[in-house]
Parts: structure tokens; sequence; C-alpha cells
């Protein structure tokens, strides 16, 4: 397989060669030049395979640069019950009739990011080794990706991690799942200021192309094409999970922010999965769900993006949606160029409506969506406590209420549950009025010694910080 980018740069590059990279150098989205197909006798076959067996067999079909016994084995060793707390790493459990949840969250940091960052952690180590080649990633967190992270790469060998964050801006619990590791290769850096500052950061340092390459620089942002790829194997399990041995159509509903996941979802998709609906579900910041309502795709700047109570899904601009309106314009790299560097960088927006491409986004592609507000989460969140007994986090109750308005007789409809709710307790005490309860392994970590050091908001000190601990 070979891989390609969104902006029309066609230089064939392996897996590898993309592994740990983040843009590719005409500033597009890397994807794979086709998607293999998968037909109904090949998930018939599939269809028993314990997670990590089938997460080979999807990710074989694009990753020809890592011998088979190879990749079998960083599955093998990924995707284990210990680390995911289930035998079917992504459990299904029935809600109404037809309304299912996807349990993405029950890895080490309790968020959906750990199912695709857990295996970018022994890619990453299986990588370096056998280049002998080392590397230092440089992050702003204000959250989940951050924590998914560190417990992603914490003692691998050859990667150091340097993970900045605002300081006293997260919450407790999340302060305390990262600043608790030990790991001498983790490095968090508490900024005194706010996250954009620790974006900042990030980007000046990275800009300082000398500096990046002399330690070695990068990322585990979102557009890396890995992680899109790991998360493609849950819709599969979903899909087994949500039908028996006779198939048919299954729907899912995911809360979205920067694209990837439910991006991972149109590439299942696309490679044949009996998929009939993807219904997009944003909170108050609905940059995706005017896009699929309007055709108009307008970035918001910092100042329209609203703090909610679904933090995680709080972003102005969806880093993955360019790989989905390259296929939908029929993968015109230039086109797709003109549109995001061209009409982004001077409007700030696209617009289209009038396009016969954009019809397409439901019926060809399957996407549809919906918007969350406050006063809907809370409403979820106890109405699924009170029915079902089951307790939602806020991002999953986002979904939760976008998917119960695409419902469709006869098809099963799969909401991604994407985070745990201890996560977000503010919002469960102000819904429920009590504390979500708190898997064991969590307990008092807030009382464990902190790995952390702060600096003022200067790319120059962080710079400085990274030289000092690059040995
Ligand atoms: C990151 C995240 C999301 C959004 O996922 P995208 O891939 O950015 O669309 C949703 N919910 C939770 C809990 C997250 O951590």
């Amino acid at each position: 397989m070979r891989y390609l980018s969104t902006r029309g740069d066609q230089t064939p590059r392996r897996f590898c060669e993309i592994l740990l990279e983040g843009l590719a150098p005409d500033g597009g989205l890397y994807l794979p030049e086709r998607y293999p197909q998968v037909d109904a006798a090949t998930l018939a076959q599939w269809r028993h395979l314990p997670y990590h067996a089938l997460a080979f067999e999807i990710l074989s079909l694009y990753i020809d640069d890592i011998p088979a016994e190879d990749l079998r084995a960083l599955c093998a060793k990924t995707y284990t019950a210990e680390v995911f707390g289930d035998e079917d790493i992504t459990p299904l459990r029935e809600l109404e009739d037809g309304v299912y949840l996807e349990g993405l969250s029950n890895g080490p940091t309790l968020a959906f990011k750990d199912m695709a960052m857990q295996l970018l952690g022994n890619l990453f180590e299986y990588e370096l080794g056998r280049r002998g080649e080392e590397l230092n990633i440089l992050g702003a967190t204000s959250g989940d990706t951050g924590s998914a992270a560190e417990y992603a790469m914490r003692g691998k060998k050859g990667v150091r991690v340097f993970m900045t964050s605002p300081d006293g801006r997260m919450s407790p619990f999340q302060q305390a799942q990262m600043f608790s590791l030990q790991d001498a290769n983790i490095h968090n850096i508490a900024i005194e200021g706010v996250f954009d500052d620790c974006q900042d950061i990030v980007k000046a340092v990275s800009n300082d192309l000398g500096f990046k390459r002399q330690y070695r620089i990068g990322t585990v942002n979102s557009i890396n094409w890995a992680r899109l790829l790991a998360q493609v194997v849950y819709y599969f399990k979903g899909w087994f999970l949500a039908t028996d041995n006779a198939g048919g159509e299954v729907s899912f509903t995911v809360p979205s922010g920067n694209f990837g996941n439910v991006c991972a979802g149109h590439v299942a998709r696309m490679m044949g999965l009996p998929i009939r609906q993807l219904v997009v579900a944003t909170n108050e910041n609905d940059v995706l769900d005017e896009f699929f309502r309007t055709g108009v795709y307008r970035v918001r700047g910092s100042a329209d993006t609203h703090e909610t109570s679904s933090p995680s899904m709080d972003i102005s601009k969806a880093s993955n949606f360019e790989r989905f309106v390259f296929d939908l314009l029929g993968r015109d790299g230039s086109r797709t160029r003109s549109l995001f560097h061209d009409q982004l960088g001077s409007a700030g927006q696209f617009d289209l409506s009038s396009d016969p491409v954009f019809a397409d986004a439901a019926a060809r592609f399957g996407f549809v969506s919906g918007r969350s507000t406050h006063a809907d989460r809370l409403a979820t969140i106890r109405d699924t406590d009170k029915r079902f007994a089951v307790l939602i986090d806020t991002h999953t109750a986002d979904g939760l209420k976008v998917a119960r308005e695409h419902l469709q007789p006869g098809v099963p409809m799969v909401v991604l549950e994407t985070a745990l709710p201890i996560k977000f307790a503010a919002t469960i005490v102000e819904a429920l009025g009590r504390e979500p309860e708190r898997p064991a392994k969590f307990e008092g970590i807030e009382a464990l010694p902190k790995r952390v050091t702060k600096l003022p908001a200067d790319a120059e000190r962080v710079k400085q910080y990274i030289a000092a601990h690059c040995h």
C-alpha cells in the first residue's frame, strides 16, 4: 500500500515512512492510494476473531513494510484484556431496543484515545528500534490527548514525551493522571498560561527547524494516519457485536471534535463494511454539524469557540475533515488544496452548498449530523441513569442525544462511548447530585507524588528544558 497527500502530492510513501510524520510536505494529510475492499466472505471469517487478531487482519491491508509476524505480535501485545479490562476490548451493551453503546474508554486513561495511542506507542518503539533512532514527542494538552500519549509512551525505548499543559486548568483527576507518572521518559511541563499558549509554544518550537532536527522533535496529534487506522478496527468489532451471522447494516453515532474518530468510520465504510449512517454529533461548537446541514464549512476563531462540559469536542477547526472532503471531491487534490489552503486561508470558510457533491455526503457517504447542548447533556445523563442504570460521560451523552434523532427501523444504532464519567465528575454531580464511580486503579491518585515542572509561557525556556533532558 502506498500513501498520498490530500493536496495532490503523489510521491508514493509506505506506512513506516509516514508513521512518524504529521502533515505531508505540501500541507495535506496522508491517505492510502485506495481503500482495500472487504467482502461478505471475509467478514464471515473475521467475525469470531479476538480483537487483536481482527486488528492484525485490518492493519495488514494497509501496512506492508512491517513483517506480518512482527505486526501480529504488536497487535497482540497492545489489545489485551488486561490493559482494556474486557475480552471484547470494546464491549457492546444495549440500552433500549436497537440502541447500543460501544465502550471505547476502558483503557489506561479512560478515554477512547487509548485505543489508537496504545498501538502507536508500540509501533513507535518498534520502528525507532529498527532504525536505531530516537524521538522526542512535544505536545500541548488540555486533558485527554496528553494523558493518552503519556500512558502509551511511558517506559518505551527511544521515545521521550514533553507534554505542556496550562498550569492549574485541567481537572484535578486529569492532573493527577498525568503528573503521578514517575517514568523517566515522561516530562510534564505546566505552562503559566492557557491552552493556546501551550499550542503556540509547540508551534514555535516546531517552526525552529534547526532545533527540531537536532532534538528530533515529533508529535502524536490526531492527524497521524496510524492513529486513524487503529480506530478503523472498532467499527468492524462494533458491527460484529451488533449483528448476527446474517449481517445487515448498522449505523454509528460518533461524538466528534477533530473528525478523527468518525473519519475512521468513513474508512471502514469505504472498505465495504455495511454501515448505513455515520452520525456526526457535536456540542455547542457545531462547525461540523453546520457543514453537514448546510454545505458551508466555517472555521471559528478562539473567541467563538465555547468552553463546554464536553471539552474534548471544543474545537473550532476539525483537523481531519480534509480527509473526508478529499474523498467527497472524487480525490481531486488540487480542488482540496484550493478549499483548505486558499479559501480557508483567505476567507475562513468554504461553501459547497450549491455543488452537486454536497448531496453525496449523505446519499453516497452516509453522513448526517446533529448538535447537543449543556442542557441536553444533563437530561441525557439523567435519563440514561434512571431508565437503564447506566452512567455515561458528557461526550457520550452528546452522541446518544443526537443518535436518537437518526434512528431507522431495523437498523441497529451503535453510539461510541468516548470517555468514562469519572473524567468529567463535576457535570455528573450537576446532573445527578452524586459523584461517579471511580475505577479501583484510580483510587486516591490525587494524593500521589506529582512529577511536573512549571515554566513561564516562553518557547525559549521550553527549548532549554528539552535540551537539558534529552539524554
Ligand atoms: C478526542 C475526544 C473526542 C473527539 O474525537 P475526534 O476524533 O477529535 O473527533 C470525543 N470525546 C472524547 C472523550 C475525546 O477525548
